[in-house]
């Protein structure tokens, strides 16, 4: 691990919960960690640190071990790593049609999964969804660890013109109070956002993008979506809307876009634009299809929607790298990964950017590893994101008192649902 990507302790007053958070950060990213190599990482005395390593074991977020097979005279090195058991989050991806959810632990581990098909369009039905799926996943989980919820959501959701319009968004949707319903009645913190905000997170948590502190995740879901991550927090823009590259012009006088614009991208590389291609309502429940039909070359139709994507993803990077100089584009999203992986080949070479000569080709574009899973795991993220990650801007934030983990933390619960 490169020393630049350590955040470094503080000697503020209030700074004790943000001090917990970094040294709970390195031993997670480090899977297992003196305490000696902790003092050398975080710039913190090695009694600050020792307080905090007891702190964490005594809340049972991290368990000591002792090294077996060390050299050392006297009493063998210990090394700390996170309990991934100490506590897990319910995350829910919502995408127009569908509910899905699974269980997720500290280590990113998925325990349990439910989906329902429900009409979206109706928010009291997404609703008693959501609570069922809550229900079912929290009785399973057996434990009275869940920290909470979060749910992914295709964006934009700060009301925009195009917030909540067309097919890949969650049409007709008017406010977001159905997650403050979703909170009252499961009684469990909520957190919700962007599909491509939760896809990133999960990544820099769980995922490719664990050791990147700069990087674009693209979200290939229904529609497409991005998010540019700075220093390990996703960009927000100055409404929340930042980065929604799926509604950004790149044919001219194109395909028509439910936007009110044409030649959108999300019009060329998305699940929906393949639906419609393929002329099926949704290619979701088609991916072992997909990928059938890719590896035989058999559906002329899929080859030439491929190539045709391609052409416009390698545009879409070349923007993307000219603008952000990101360290890599992460790609993830409920997208089978095959047909990822064919776009990708398709658009090879890639154009020339500012990225072409300094960064290893193959490390300008990621696939998540969890491709499927990577929105879901990135919700589950939304709740327990803040308390594994130290983020500067929570030394800012107010704090009440509160018991556990989450006042050790620093964590401040939400009066209502929590956007992130
Ligand atoms: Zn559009």
């Amino acid at each position: 691990m490169a020393a630049s990507m350590v955040s470094r302790g503080t000697t503020q007053q209030s700074s004790a919960p943000y001090n917990r958070r970094i040294v709970l950060d390195v031993i997670r990213r480090h899977g297992a960690i003196s305490r000696r190599r902790i003092v050398e990482l975080v710039s913190l005395s090695p009694q600050t640190v020792a307080n905090i390593t007891n702190e964490l074991e005594a809340l049972g977020l991290i368990v000591a071990r002792r090294v077996t097979g060390a050299k050392a005279r006297g009493q063998p090195p210990i090394a700390f790593a996170l309990n991934p058991n100490a506590g897990n989050a319910i995350g829910i991806s919502l995408e127009p049609g569908r509910a899905a959810a699974a269980l997720v632990n500290l280590g990113g581990e998925i325990l349990g999964r439910r989906r329902i098909e429900v009409d979206t369009h109706d928010q009291r039905a997404v609703l008693a969804a959501m609570v069922s799926l809550v229900g079912e996943l929290n009785s399973a989980a057996g434990a009275p660890r869940t920290w909470g919820v979060g749910v992914a959501l295709p964006g934009p959701l700060i009301p925009t013109e195009i917030s909540f319009v067309g097919p890949t968004a969650l049409e007709g949707w008017t406010d977001l109070s159905v997650f403050d319903e979703l909170r009252a009645a499961t009684r469990l913190q909520v957190f919700y956002s962007v599909d491509s905000v939760a896809g990133a997170l999960g990544e820099t948590l769980f995922g490719v993008a664990k050791s990147l502190d700069n990087f674009f995740y693209m979200h290939f879901g229904v529609g497409l979506g991005g998010t540019l991550v700075v220093n390990r927090a996703a960009y927000r823009g100055a409404n929340g809307n930042a980065t929604e590259i799926g509604h950004i012009p790149v044919v001219p006088g194109g395909r028509p876009c439910y936007c009110g614009s044409s030649g959108c991208l999300e019009r060329y590389v998305s699940l929906h634009s393949l639906a419609e291609a393929l002329g099926v309502p949704d290619v979701r429940d088609r991916a072992a299809w997909i990928v059938q039909a890719l590896a035989s070359g058999s559906e002329p139709t899929l080859e030439a929607w491929c190539r045709e994507a391609a052409d416009r993803l390698r545009d879409a990077v070349c923007v993307i790298e000219n603008m952000l100089d990101p360290r890599s584009i992460v790609i993830g999203g409920s997208a089978p990964k095959p047909l990822v992986e064919r776009l990708l080949a398709l658009a090879m070479p890639l154009h020339h950017s500012v990225r072409g000569g300094v960064a290893n080709p193959a490390e300008r574009i990621l696939l998540s590893e969890r491709q499927e899973d990577s929105t879901i795991l990135g919700a589950a993220v939304l709740p327990i994101y803040d308390q594994l990650s130290p983020r500067l801007e929570v030394l800012q934030q107010d704090r009440r008192p509160e018991a556990g983990v989450a006042e050790a933390m620093g964590a401040r619960e939400p009066t209502g649902a929590g956007r992130l």
